[in-house]
């Protein structure tokens, strides 16, 4: 989703309402849009306001200028006292029907079942969100949501048929937007953290997010309703009327594909980055590179018995084809691989021995999960055993951890012999997709230091 499609779509949005609706966000974080005289509500009386105003009877003050300038085109104008009067029309006790959630501050959801029933559904800090039933009375344009512990007055101000704004204690306005007919489903697709490849870090929890440039400070809100795998997305400095399309496709386990509404298509890659005793685990996959290392104290001791399963399967059915695989190099202790790697470091230098020896604690062998099968070296490269293991190892879990030609990728040259367990549906899901572990996790390995 590029900003060029973004603007062609705010003027399209924008000519299509004129007069009628009113756009824009603008006006002061605090100020009630078209409250004139500062009340907390929008009534007739404010359209008087206006009216005089508007006949160059009245003066009004920088806050009734912000509140009246519902199109947020810089003036008050006959358009915006028809975006008034649409106001004031739709405030005289409308009630929302149907599912609504809060506009990006990832708080609450609400299912008005057109009965005097809302379910508000809080979609922070829980996987699963956490679902109160209450009681919803309208009052004219009053909406009291009666709690257990309390009962919570909102004012209605709508702004347009899909938009309206909850007014708390006067003031507050809490933007609330369309979601669907149908009460939330929680969305475990999206839900997370994503990495974007045009460069966007997505962070969603429930129906509500926000998106960054990398490295940029500014944050953009969003909410999304969705639609079969149609996403509808309303971004909090846009204020659109009907949203932003885009719809996702399921690519494995680990990445999405949002194509925007413009054809764009951008790739979203889970990031669930978590350490735990000193170890770092990307989308629950241990990892041990040139970024991230395992602590001293990481001692497996020995191939882990799962891996160590998956390779006996794979080593029986090499020995159907005639050919022997034996793990020539499992385990290796953090001590074990320092011992190594400065004996590397005094024959060769750091500068050599970083190109083909791990530093200790960045040794995938130190993981229980990596092996070395049949001869760890060139010579190996080639052999009926390598290329059975190339096309074979993705059946039994493993993965050709340091493929050819990806060496600035995953930090070490091609090694045929060299092997990662990561289980059968994943080691295919990698395999398949033609990348590295690093890639396809969107990882870097390089030494920080
Ligand atoms: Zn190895």
């Amino acid at each position: 989703m590029k900003n060029r499609m973004m603007k062609k779509f705010l003027c399209t949005a924008a000519a299509a309402l004129t007069a009628a609706m009113p756009v824009g966000t603008a006006h002061a974080a605090d100020a009630v849009v078209g409250d004139m005289n500062g009340d907390g509500s929008v009534t007739i009386s404010d359209s008087v306001i206006m009216r005089r105003y508007l006949h160059g009877v009245l003066d009004i003050d920088s806050d009734s200028f912000l509140a009246g300038d519902i199109n947020n085109d810089g003036s008050v104008d006959s358009l915006d006292l028809a975006g008034l009067k649409y106001i004031i029309f739709s405030n005289s006790g409308r009630m929302p029907v149907g599912a609504w959630a809060i506009l990006g501050t990832g708080e609450d959801y609400f299912y008005f079942d057109g009965d005097g029933n809302v379910t508000v559904t809080h979609t922070y800090n829980t996987t699963a969100g956490t679902v109160t039933e209450n009681k919803v009375t309208v009052e004219g344009n009053k909406l009291i949501i009666t709690g257990e512990d309390e009962n919570r007055e909102y004012t209605i101000s709508w702004v347009n048929s899909k938009r309206f704004d909850m007014i708390e204690n006067g003031r507050k306005r809490i933007p609330v937007v369309y979601y669907g007919s149908q009460p939330l489903v929680y969305d475990r697709l999206l839900n997370g953290t994503w990495i974007s490849d045009s460069g966007r870090e997505y962070d969603i929890t429930g129906i509500n997010g926000y998106y960054s440039e990398l490295g940029a400070e500014t944050t953009e809100n969003f909410s999304y309703e969705k639609d079969l795998n149609k996403l509808i997305f309303h971004f909090d400095s846009e204020n659109l009327n009907d949203g932003v399309n885009a719809y996702i496709t399921a690519v494995d386990s680990m990445h999405i594909d949002l194509t925007w509404e413009d054809g764009t298509v951008e790739r979203l890659t889970s990031r669930n980055y978590e350490v735990i005793d000193g170890v770092t685990y990307i989308n629950g996959i241990l990892i041990a590179n040139k970024t991230y290392s395992l602590p001293s104290d990481y001692a497996p001791n020995g191939i882990l018995p799962e891996a160590q399963a998956a390779f006996n399967e794979m080593q029986a059915a090499a020995r159907r084809d005639g050919l022997s695989l034996e793990i020539c190099s499992g385990y290796r202790s953090y001590a074990y691989q320092r011992d190594l790697y400065n004996s590397y470091v005094n024959r060769d230098g750091k500068a050599k021995a970083d190109t083909y020896s791990a530093r200790p604690g960045h040794s995938e062998h130190q993981t229980g999960l990596a092996m070395d099968i049949n001869w760890a070296g060139d010579a190996f490269n080639n052999t009926p055993e390598a290329k059975w293991i190339a096309a074979h190892c993705a059946e039994y879990g493993f993965i050709i951890r340091y493929p050819q030609g990806k060496q600035d990728i995953t930090g070490y040259k091609y090694e045929s012999w060299h092997v990662r367990y990561l289980g059968k549906e994943l080691a295919g899901e990698v395999t398949d997709s033609g990348l590295t572990l690093e890639e396809f996790l969107g990882i870097d390995s390089v030494y920080k230091y």
